[in-house]
Formats: C-alpha cells, structure tokens, sequence
C-alpha cells in the first residue's frame, strides 16, 4: 500500500508558486547538501580534478544556440513545452554541456511548475547552490559541479517530496539515459 501512496503524494502538484522565480524565496539560500535525506540515491562523488574548463567559445562549437543560451548564459526554456516536464521513464539525468550524471528518475516528480522536477541530486556535490539575486528576488541557483554550466534553481516548496525540495531544471540542460542502456553496462 506504501508505494501506491507515496506515487499519488508525489503527482500532487504543489501548492506553492510554480516558476523558475518563485517570490518571495529568501529562506533557499541556506539549502545545505546536508538537508537531503539518506532514501535517496547516491552516487560517486567528483573530485577537483574532474572539472571541465572550456572556453566561451568552444561550448558555443558544442553546444545548440538554446543550449547556450540556457547553460552558458543562465538562460530559462518555455515552461510546459520543453522535453523533460512530463517525462517520467526510468534512467538518468546528465548535464547536457559535460555529461556529468546529475539527477535519478527515482526522484522526478511532477510538480506542475512547467519544467522538469526532483527533489535530489543524485549526490550532493555533483550541483553547486549559490545565491542568486537576480530579477530582484533571491533565490538558488543550481549548476553543475563539473563544468559550472546553469541547469535551473532550487526552492523548497515541495511538502510532498521525502526532502521537500524542489530543483526545477531546465530540460535543455539535461540529456537523458533510460534505464535499459545503463543496465547494459
Ligand atoms: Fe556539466
């Protein structure tokens, strides 16, 4: 009966305001790795020496012009049309800029914001946080930890999830690997 319930728990679209900016959310600026729970999936950590450094201008080679914009220019896709928000098939999540796996479908969920949805990294050191005060509010970044490319923002404003967070990610940001393929390895 559990797992039946926690899967109607997590489709619950959340209460909170759904946007990449959410009003009013001071309090994400002292999201600690420490807050995420031990239920969830971890993964290898990175070290220092896994950093990816490119140039402006080698991502912009690598890179599609909306990755760019998104990754490199901290820029945010169309909300609803875009690859990921309702997409819910088992695998993984990579950065779309150095491939570094960042997010497990065991922790997607819909929350009706518009844009992909989880509420954990796969290990706490693979996303850097930092404040941001852009757009006069205050909220979170979220980057990836080995190349320093924008995957979204981080809000804690979902109850219904085991760590109540929310990191709302740009799909452009992502590539995704199912499940199968990883078992193939
Ligand atoms: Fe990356």
């Amino acid at each position: 009966m559990r797992g039946p319930l926690i899967a109607i728990l997590l489709s619950l679209p959340t209460l909170a305001s759904c946007s990449h900016s959410t009003p009013g959310s001071a309090e994400s600026s002292h999201i600690t790795h420490s807050s995420q729970k031990s239920t969830v999936p971890v993964m290898e950590s990175i070290t220092m020496s896994d950093q990816v450094v490119r140039s402006e201008e080698e991502w912009k080679q690598l890179l599609t012009p909306e990755q760019y914009r998104v990754l490199r220019e901290k820029g945010t896709e169309a909300p609803y049309q875009n690859e990921f928000d309702e997409h819910f098939e088992a695998g993984t999540y990579s950065c779309a800029a150095c491939g570094l796996e960042l997010f497990d479908s065991e922790t997607k969920f819909n929350s009706g914001c518009g844009w992909p949805a989880f509420y954990a990294a796969q290990a706490g050191d693979r996303v850097e946080l930092t404040p941001d005060y852009s757009l006069g509010r205050t909220r979170t970044e979220v980057t990836c930890a080995r190349c320093g490319s924008h995957l979204g923002h981080i809000f804690d404003d979902a109850p219904q999830t085991p760590t109540g967070q929310r990191y709302c990610i740009n799909s452009v940001s992502l590539k995704f690997k199912p499940a199968e393929q990883n078992d193939e390895e």
